[in-house]
């Protein structure tokens, strides 16, 4: 007999595997979405579910799901959302808090943001965002 097909994977992934056949459609359709580009605070959705997320743009920026953004995450094991921890000599440093300075639909899908970093490759998907809803209740769920 052959093992052939069978993979192992990490609790992590099971977590997440379990995670992601939970969504309902309504659960990654928004109702209303807020971006709050000149507040300068960060975006809100209400999803046809009834649930409300809310990100600070640090976060959001902390958490762009583009693929270099998330294979350094992995590399550094942060999770979406993480700040990277600040070189020391960068400290005394001042660094503009990230805000976009564009923020511009994509379809019917989701949001791309242009950063002020000048970063602009993150497409940030309505079921990208309910799955990294950083609410207590899901965070809950997620650790
Ligand atoms: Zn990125
Ligand atoms: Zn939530």
């Amino acid at each position: 007999m052959s093992h052939e097909g069978i993979r192992i994977v990490s609790e992590e992934e099971a977590r997440k595997g379990a995670a992601e056949e939970k969504l309902s459609p309504d659960a990654v359709a928004p109702a209303k979405v807020r971006v709050k580009k000149s507040e300068g605070t960060g975006v809100e959705i209400d999803w046809r579910d009834g649930h409300k997320s809310a990100w600070s743009f640090r976060w959001l920026r902390d958490a762009c799901p583009c693929a270099t953004c998330h294979e350094e995450r992995e590399a550094a094991g942060r999770k979406p959302g993480e700040a990277k921890p600040k070189p020391q000599a960068l400290l005394a440093m001042y660094a503009e808090p990230p805000k976009p300075v564009e923020v511009t639909p994509v379809g019917k899908y989701a949001l791309k943001f242009k950063w002020n970093d000048g970063h602009e490759a993150g497409i940030y998907s309505w079921e990208y965002l309910r799955r990294v809803c950083d609410c207590d209740e899901c965070r809950a769920v997620r650790t």
